[in-house]
Formats: C-alpha cells, structure tokens, sequence
C-alpha cells in the first residue's frame, strides 16, 4: 500500500510539474523537448531539502537549465536536511556542510548537484564566522545550495530566479561582476532596493558560454567527510 501512494505521490508531482510548465508566462517558457524526471543518467540532480520546498521552486530551477541549454537532468524525492549540517552555536544550517552533503551523497548520480531548501543557511564570509547567504556553490564538488529563506516576500519568484543564475554562474567559474545590473553582481552589503536582475552582462555570459562548451568541472572522486555539528 505504501508503495502504491508513492508512485502515485510521485505521478501527481510530475503532472504537476509538467502543468506548471505549461502555465508559465510565454515568454519565459522552456524550449521543447525538455526531458521529464525519470531519467537514469543526468546532467543535472535536483534535490529538495526538507518537505516545504514547493514545486514551483523546483520549477524555476529546471527553467534556468533549460535556458542555458541543459535538458538532463534528474529529479529527487525530497531529502531531509541533515543533522549535521545543523550549527547549535548559530542557531541555523551551515552553507558549506549541505554542500558536503549534496557532493557526498549525489555526485554520482549526476554532474552537477542542486539543493534546495526554505533554512536560512550561513557560512564563513568577510571575516564573520557566521554570515547569512541565499546560496552557495562549491565548485570543486560541481554543488550548489539555494535559500529561499530570506527572499523578499511579495518578490520572491524573480529574486529567486536572480539567485539560480548567480550560483549557476559562480559553478563555472565566473566571479562577482561590477555591472549592478548583471545577475553576477554581488547584492551583498548593497541596497537591498536594488532590481533583481535575471541576465548577465555581455562578457559574463560570453564567460559563461565559453565554460558551459569547454571540458566539465574537473570533480574529485574520493568521498567527502561530513563535519560534525559546531
Ligand atoms: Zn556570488
Ligand atoms: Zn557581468
């Protein structure tokens, strides 16, 4: 029986990730042939962290890889966030210990790995130990962690989107860009008023394009350790 409610549980995800596809605004509709999550092999694992992350999350990340020309990627069930990545001292989940987690347990499921989770994260960063960020990559795992934790409210789907390609841009090695108006600026200490932008700049995206074509992120294979909790 419970068998029988996960297929089906599973199904009703898929349809309704296949409808939320087909009712997003036009222009912003991936090309076709975007692959459904029942790949085996994939470029791309998508994970959701924790039960609340909603499908429409899901969704924008799945349109910025379908924007940048990837079409394999592979959906996970939803994994609970580890204890361990967990900081008793700061009261909330560290960045760089979901990343461990993510590298540890789905590269080798996928080229590249996506988590998402609504936790407020934080990691090490201009000297605080513990600093508030919307999303981290490790690019030497080929892993990104997103927050939706401290997204604006009324705003959330273009910050939210604003934040994918800024970490999808930092895991092929572009770095934070002077142009306020490229998605590569860093919003960080800035006004917090400032638009959210969903495009790069003409030398970041051909950096980007460069990237994505050249040779895959080099990833060591040997496993990862999981930090024990702070
Ligand atoms: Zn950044
Ligand atoms: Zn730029």
């Amino acid at each position: 029986m419970p068998e029988i409610q996960r297929v089906i549980n599973y199904g009703l995800r898929a349809f309704l990730l296949i409808a939320l596809f087909v009712a997003l605004p036009r222009a912003q509709t991936p090309p076709k042939g975007l692959s459904l999550p029942s790949q085996t092999t994939a470029q791309v694992a998508i994970i959701p962290l924790g039960t609340q992350v909603s499908l429409r999350q899901q969704s924008w990340v799945l349109w910025m890889l379908a924007r940048q020309g990837w079409s394999h990627w592979r959906w996970f069930p939803p994994q609970a966030l580890p204890p361990t990545s967990y900081s008793k001292r700061f009261r909330r989940y560290r960045a760089e210990r979901l990343t461990d987690f993510l590298a540890k347990h789905y590269r080798r499921k996928a080229r590249w790995v996506i988590g998402i989770t609504n936790e407020d994260i934080s990691t090490e960063l201009r000297g605080f130990l513990d600093h508030a960020v919307l999303g981290l990559t490790d690019p030497t795992h080929a892993t990104i962690v997103l927050s939706s934790a401290r997204l604006p409210k009324k705003t959330w789907e273009v910050a939210w989107r604003s934040l994918i390609l800024h970490e999808w841009g930092h895991l092929f090695g572009l770095v934070h860009c002077p142009d306020a108006s490229c998605v590569m600026f860093d919003r960080l200490g800035q006004d917090p008023a400032l638009a959210w932008s969903e495009h790069f700049c003409a030398s970041c995206e051909q950096q980007l394009r460069t990237a994505q074509k050249g040779p895959f992120p080099q990833v060591q294979k040997k496993p990862i350790p999981l930090k024990s909790g702070r």
